[in-house]
């Protein structure tokens, strides 16, 4: 990504990274948001301890920032395992991965990141290793050429993704439990805004954090990211104490609206607008226009705003919706005008 975006879901620096993992569970009984996906995990949990085996392989796909790094520590902790963190682009030789898998304990987790970017040489020494908990490679060359199968010790491999999408279907079919993690709830945020405070000793009124609970694009990492801009704010700006005043004010800095967009939001939604008559248009076309990354847009971007209604994804493409232009405080042309490109 071209440039800092205090609102991506992505870490934006070891600082942030850092304070990130300060303020994450340890447990599953610490983490935020019930439904369904905490108890297929509550459920896994337990039954792989009542069987002193593996958890299964565990799928974790969502925008980034919900919380997958986060619930492959806690599986790992609730396992008594240790955690090996990897991400698919740093695996780029099969030598790497197997280096990691032959140093797996029974019952540990090995956490990839990005799986989806794993390379197709890394990924065939994956599926034994899921499948029947192996290892095979292939020592001398020619007639002489045989291959070594290595056992490993059982292990859950879970991997994160954005787009479950982008795997190939025989490395998603080799998991046995596929989560998909949504944008949190206000509520949810407001709890986690509220632990986060806590942690780190904060005064504030409570009408503050329900501000930015709102403003944290259903994100935990938002929040906890917006959280610290505002306590930034309110020290130098104020006596410390967070008040709405003071959010509203960190929050106008940044850029930050009503919503929780942000300027590339904002940018996105005004260039399908202006340039496009409001779509239907190509992902690609936008990303051309805007000088963004499409994958950037697809999956930072583009989820949010489908989610609250101020786009709308088509066979034909993207386009936006009449609450887009009310956000905007844009006039909405009537069907069969043309847009703004076209009056000028
Ligand atoms: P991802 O891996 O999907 O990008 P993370 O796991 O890094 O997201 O989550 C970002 C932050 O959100 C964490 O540092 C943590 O503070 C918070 N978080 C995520 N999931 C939970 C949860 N279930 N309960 C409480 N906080 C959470």
């Amino acid at each position: 990504m071209a440039r800092e975006r205090i609102i991506s879901g992505q870490p934006i620096g070891p600082e942030d990274e850092q304070f990130n993992m300060a303020l994450r569970p340890q447990s599953l009984a610490e983490c935020i948001g019930a439904g369904e996906l905490m108890t297929k995990l509550r459920i896994a949990i337990d039954a792989a301890r009542q069987r002193t085996e593996p958890v299964e392989h565990i799928l974790l796909h969502g925008p980034p920032g919900l919380g997958k790094t986060t619930l492959s520590y806690v599986i790992a902790n609730e396992m008594a395992a240790t955690i090996k963190v990897a991400t698919g682009p740093s695996l780029t030789r099969a030598s790497d991965l197997v280096g990691i898998l032959t140093n797996l304990e029974a019952r540990d987790v090995l956490f990839i990141d990005e799986i989806h970017r794993l390379t197709p040489a890394v990924e065939e020494y994956i599926y034994p290793a899921m499948e029947d908990f192996r290892v095979g490679f292939v020592v001398d060359s020619g007639m002489h050429s045989r291959t070594i199968n290595l056992p490993l010790k059982p292990f859950t491999l879970i991997g994160a993704t954005t787009r479950a999408g982008l795997l190939s279907p025989p490395l998603r079919t080799r998991f046995g439990i596929s989560l998909h993690l949504d944008f949190w709830s206000v509520d949810d945020l407001l709890a986690r805004a509220r632990m986060s405070a806590e942690m780190l000793a904060l005064s504030f009124d409570p009408s503050a954090l329900e501000m930015l609970a709102g403003r944290a694009r259903g994100t935990p990492r938002i929040v906890n990211r917006l959280l610290r801009r505002c306590r930034d704010y309110a020290q130098v700006k104020g006596d410390g104490r967070l008040t709405t005043d003071m959010v509203e004010a960190a929050l106008g800095l940044e850029g930050i609206d009503a919503l929780g967009l942000d300027e590339l939001d904002r940018r996105f939604l005004r260039v399908i607008i202006d340039i496009y008559k409001g779509g239907p248009v190509g992902i690609e076309a936008v990303a051309a226009t805007l000088g963004e990354e499409t994958d950037t847009l697809v999956d930072v971007v583009e989820p949010f705003l489908l989610q609250i209604g101020l786009l709308a994804r088509t066979r034909r493409g993207r386009e936006v919706t009449a609450r887009a232009y009310d956000h905007l405080g844009l006039q909405q042309p009537p069907a069969g005008e043309p847009g703004p490109l076209f009056d000028q």
